[in-house]
């Protein structure tokens, strides 16, 4: 006799920002069954999480480091400002401890480790899955964060970075995050150092740019390796690397028979800035209450307004790629902060929008925005 096929109410395809930030919220009391399949095995301490978030969320009592004031700099001019918000770093190894602890806290869910997603059909109102282990089970949803497969275009960029937390001898402000300190680079429209004081003598230093096609890693070690010796940190111990390509581009809301794309592959990533942690951190609040409420889980959702303003500031650094330190540093400037900071992470009141459009050029942009028209994508 054959046996039933083990049966979830839901099922996370890997294991990352969206489904721990989920599985978070919904361990204390969600009475149905999880599947989570995770081909990594973690924790992994191979990136961390920045951003300010603009409420309390499921890891704010594990941040590694929050600081104060955040500064942008450009030919030795620099904008340092502060507000009612910090910069916080959380680490992947920390998020993902916590949360491998809360997922194993429910006996009644299974972690599947070492496997991925062989194939998936739907019937009878149930996905049927198989991993590559040869395992099989049915859920009633599917929440998929594997990273989707993407095609950009212009205005839309890629954001390629290389990082290296160094130990060594620093001279600047341990309590001032470095966001931006632009250079001169021919391989990118844009190309900044990113600067994270962790202590006194320990840093994440990371060179970024922005690309239309992803950036060579080795060029940007070798920009990276410049950058560290220009800091007199040529010889510093390396503590960590990190790397990663991000699409600077709104990627569709995706549900469709009872599966749902999350985190980046289902839009929570901010296309003109690549934050995606605080925002999945939103998500994850309005989707466990939809399931916890008996609703259903929900897709991240997209701000037309939001993807129309990044498809326009981005068309105009395409015109303009020399302008664009310029551009940013007048952001940072003539913005209020607490306006900014709500505006790039992504959740602006309309006077914080005032405040942003009027600090930018005008020309530039309705420039951008006559070429762009109403379109989003
Ligand atoms: C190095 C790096 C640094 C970043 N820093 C920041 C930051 O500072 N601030 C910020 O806001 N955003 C940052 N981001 C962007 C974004 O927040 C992260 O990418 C975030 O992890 C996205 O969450 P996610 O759940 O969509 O994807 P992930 O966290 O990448 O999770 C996807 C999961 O799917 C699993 N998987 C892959 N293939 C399969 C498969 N076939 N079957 C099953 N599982 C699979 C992966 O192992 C992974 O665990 C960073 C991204 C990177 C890569």
């Amino acid at each position: 006799m054959a046996l039933a096929m083990p049966s979830f109410d839901l099922a996370f395809i890997g294991f990352g920002a969206a489904a721990m930030s989920l599985i978070m919220r919904l361990e204390p009391s969600y009475k149905g069954r999880i599947a989570i399949i995770e081909p990594r095995e973690l924790p992994q301490n191979d990136q961390t999480w920045c951003g300010w978030p603009l409420t309390q969320h499921a890891f704010s009592d594990h941040a590694t480091r929050r600081w104060p004031r955040w500064a942008v700099s450009h030919r030795g001019k620099e904008v340092v400002r502060n507000g009612q918000y910090a910069y916080e770093m959380l680490s992947a190894s920390g998020v993902q401890t916590i949360s491998l602890q809360a997922a194993q806290r429910r006996t009644d869910w299974q972690l599947f480790k070492g496997s991925s997603l062989k194939s998936a059909s739907f019937g009878n109102n149930q996905w049927a899955l198989e991993l590559n282990t040869g395992e099989k089970f049915h859920a009633d949803y599917v929440l998929d964060s594997r990273p989707p497969s993407i095609h950009i275009q212009r205005p839309w960029l890629w954001q390629s970075f290389v990082g290296r937390e160094v130990i060594g001898k620093f001279d600047s402000d341990p309590n001032t995050v470095r966001i931006m300190d632009f250079i001169p680079s021919s391989s990118a429209l844009v190309t900044f150092v990113y600067e994270l004081p962790l202590t006194a003598n320990h840093r994440l230093v990371e060179i970024t740019q922005f690309t239309p096609t992803p950036a060579n890693t080795d060029t940007l070690n070798t920009l990276l390796d410049e950058q560290l010796s220009l800091r007199g940190l040529s010889t510093a111990t390396i503590h960590r690397q990190e790397q990663g390509h991000l699409p600077m581009q709104p990627i569709a809301s995706y549900h469709h028979q009872q599966w749902l794309k999350i985190g980046t592959a289902g839009g929570s990533m901010r296309p003109a800035t690549g934050y995606a942690f605080h925002a999945i951190q939103t998500w994850a609040d309005q989707c466990a209450e939809g399931i916890l409420t008996g609703k259903g889980p929900t897709a991240p959702q997209r701000r037309r307004l939001m993807d129309w303003l990044d498809g326009v500031f981005l068309e105009s650094l395409w015109q303009a790629p020399e302008q664009a330190p310029d551009r940013f540093m007048r952001l940072f400037e003539r913005t209020a902060p607490d306006s900014l900071i709500r505006f790039l992470m992504g959740q602006p009141k309309a006077e914080d929008l005032l405040s942003v459009m009027s600090a930018l050029p005008v020309r530039p942009l309705l420039k951008a925005a006559l070429i762009r028209g109403l379109k989003t994508t």
